[in-house]
């Protein structure tokens, strides 16, 4: 059965990417003949055992971790929400949370559910690019008692926030640093054995592997709470049988991911460029969303003055063109974004923001039905809107 038009120009790669045919291939024996469970005493499961942890080497190589020090989990969200409760909890409840404006729901609802249940929270305002000081923490009475957690790029603008500084103010003052580091995984270079922090979490289907995988660092020694109690996997940390194919893709997803950075950085990074370039420069009243260079190499975020987004996606889609207004998790929300009202990008902008996120499956010949479509998409619905007089 097709689900979906084949000839869909895919631009919303921050909300989900394609499976990658080599992760694919990597997941169907353990679909098939090799079922057995990692935690089994035959070699039977003690095979599939070894396979999950060189899934857990290829995890960890991509951001610079130990194997030991990766736990796989169901989804970034998960991931996200380990590190925030497990950190409340093992400190009995007495913690600071200092967070941005800007998270994904994954961390802010998280810290805020924390708030309600006595955790004392800050959340740090953004400049009018979705920017975050490297000096944002100054001022602020932060301690041991303190868990700082800021993401790596912005899923909605893809703004890449200063992560060495912050995580360097956090940890001078004895503070726990996580990142939610969902959307610069295999686009942004990370190292955790040269920027000090302590959590950060993964999700696998931002980055060609299925949805439903995630993965989390805990630096050797991060204080951690399981979540999820039951048996002994994941070391203790995280109960629940593997899921052992997603274990394996997410694995053969972070290999390929290492491999395809450079490509994300120059034939992704020069697409996004001319997309952006021209959609500015052809479409009356745009505007960027974003800090045009600590970015994301994949991502733009565009604002059509006095339109509404999710007209234009229809439309977009009627052009066989998929993109998304806002977040992909507040569509079907009224509301503009969280991201853009802490930006403070008026109103008439807010409501027609556009993003465009690309992925290395991205052709340039999309690129130019983007281009061609847009201008006249912008202009008809310009011409019906209710914001002009
Ligand atoms: N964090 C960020 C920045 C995201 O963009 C997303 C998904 O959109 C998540 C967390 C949640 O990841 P998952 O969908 O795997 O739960």
């Amino acid at each position: 059965m097709n689900y979906a038009p084949a000839h869909v120009a895919y631009f919303d790669n921050n909300a989900t990417t394609r499976v990658a045919p080599e992760v694919v291939e990597a997941m169907m024996p353990f679909f098939g003949e090799s079922y057995g469970n990692p935690s089994s005493i035959y070699r039977f499961g003690g095979s599939v055992r070894r396979l999950v942890e060189r899934a857990r080497e290829q995890v960890a190589a991509l951001i610079g971790a130990s194997p030991e020090e990766i736990v796989f989990t169901s989804c970034g969200s998960e991931s996200d929400n380990m590190a925030l409760k497990g950190f409340f909890q093992e400190r009995g409840g007495k913690t600071k949370i200092v967070t941005t404006a800007v998270e994904h729901p994954a961390v802010r609802s998280t810290a805020r559910f924390l708030k309600g249940r006595g955790a004392d929270l800050t959340e740090l305002p953004v400049d009018g690019e979705g920017m975050l000081s490297p000096s944002a923490l100054g001022a602020l009475g932060i301690g041991p008692d303190t868990l700082v957690s800021a993401m790596w790029a912005n899923n909605e603008t893809g703004a890449v926030f200063p992560i060495k500084e912050l995580a360097e103010a956090a940890k001078a003052r004895g503070a726990l640093f996580h990142t939610d580091a969902v959307q610069a995984a295999g686009k942004a270079v990370i190292d955790v054995r040269k920027v000090p922090i302590d959590m950060l979490a993964l999700s696998g289907h931002k980055l060609h592997a299925p949805k439903g995988i995630g993965a989390a660092y805990f630096r050797a020694g991060a204080p951690i709470r399981a979540i999820i109690h039951g048996g002994h996997q994941e070391g203790g940390r995280r109960a629940g049988t593997e899921n052992v194919p997603y274990i394996i893709g997410i694995g053969r997803a972070c290999e390929l991911a290492a491999g395809r950075m450079a490509e994300e950085d120059t034939r992704v990074r020069a697409m996004r460029d001319r997309l952006e370039g021209a959609l500015l420069a052809r479409c009356a009243g745009a505007k960027l969303n974003g800090p045009p260079a600590a970015r994301l190499p994949n991502t733009t975020n565009i604002s059509f003055e006095n339109i509404e987004g999710e007209a234009v996606l229809l439309h977009l889609d009627e052009a066989g063109i998929a993109a998304s207004s806002g977040s992909a998790c507040t569509t079907g929300a009224l509301e503009p974004s969280h991201v853009m009202m802490a930006m403070g990008v008026p109103y008439s902008y807010a409501h027609s923001s556009i993003r465009f996120s690309l992925s290395v499956y991205n052709t340039e010949e999309e690129v130019d039905r983007v281009i061609a479509a847009m201008p006249g998409i912008v202009e008809k619905l310009r011409r019906l809107s209710p914001f002009v007089g």
